[in-house]
């Protein structure tokens, strides 16, 4: 299984539009792994985990054609997860589309895309999907859990196996409850990756609901470790950076590396 990272920044991207902050600043001073896109994910070569307002770009700049995707997972409806604009151009008289693409989300994502998009005429099969799900979508198998994240709809995190590989992605979540824990260990895969949020980064307040701060992230880790569901060779990455947290690469890899966690840049590619 092979995963990219094609944005690893929460809502606002780093640098943020408009903003005067020291991060962003410095951000676009030194380019390269310090600017990041909207946190956006290719799974192998078809399939997509969320599709936000940089979509198009991400296409270009990673050399994948979208008329490749056969499926979108969708983690929630916030905007730098879904931008349904950018799915307006399915529709008939703007592209010539053949093959049906299969959208995964919770209510709140086929409402948003719905309020745009007409289903049928764009040619996209509605799956919705609820936390404690296992379902079946090409040659993956997928567990949907509730993230912490945005009370007024359903938010997911989600562990995808393929042929005995198997990744967590956990975005935009708190630290989890009992429950959670309790579903991912009795599903009992283990996991070969775990890509865990850090989108408060090096905020001065440690963070554990809603999202996660340096803290929370290295807690979250070791609980996977403690749980049992993973081995010596688990890879743990940690994405999805608000320029809030001032998440400058070198500083987190400075922090991220003795507790054995990757950071995540747009454009970093994992074989599994
Ligand atoms: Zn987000
Ligand atoms: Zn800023
Ligand atoms: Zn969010």
């Amino acid at each position: 299984m092979k995963l990219t990272f094609l944005g690893t920044a929460a809502a606002e991207a780093v640098p943020a539009h408009f903003c005067i902050c020291d991060t962003c600043r410095t951000a676009r001073k030194n380019g390269g792994k310090d600017i990041r896109k909207r946190c956006c994910y290719l799974l192998n070569d078809d399939t997509l985990i969320d599709y936000g307002p940089d979509i198009w770009n991400q296409s270009i700049m990673y050399n994948f054609d979208l008329a490749d995707i056969k499926r979108i997972f969708f983690t929630h409806a916030h905007e730098d997860h879904l931008d349904p604009v950018e799915l307006i151009w399915r529709s008939p008289g703007y592209s010539k589309i053949e093959e049906f693409i299969d959208i995964f989300g919770d209510a709140r994502v086929h409402e948003k895309i719905t309020a745009r998009v007409d289903y049928e005429k764009a040619k996209i099969n509605k799956n919705q999907v609820n936390p404690g799900d296992v379902f079946h979508a090409g040659n993956f198998e997928i567990l949907a859990i509730r993230a912490d994240h945005d009370p007024n709809s359903t938010p997911l995190n989600y562990v995808i196996t393929e042929n005995n590989k198997t990744i967590l992605i956990a975005n935009d979540t708190g630290y989890w409850d009992d429950a959670n824990w309790e579903l991912i260990k009795n599903y009992g895969k283990k996991l070969d990756l775990a890509v865990i949020e850090c989108t408060c980064a090096f905020t001065l307040q440690d963070f554990s609901i809603g999202h996660m701060s340096k803290k929370y992230t290295v807690l979250f880790k070791e609980k996977l470790q403690e749980l049992g569901l993973t081995t010596e060779k688990t890879r743990f990455i940690t994405n999805h950076f608000s320029h809030n947290g001032a998440p400058l690469q070198a500083d987190m890899e400075k922090f991220f590396t003795p507790h054995n966690i990757e950071v995540a840049y747009d454009g970093m590619t994992v074989e599994i």
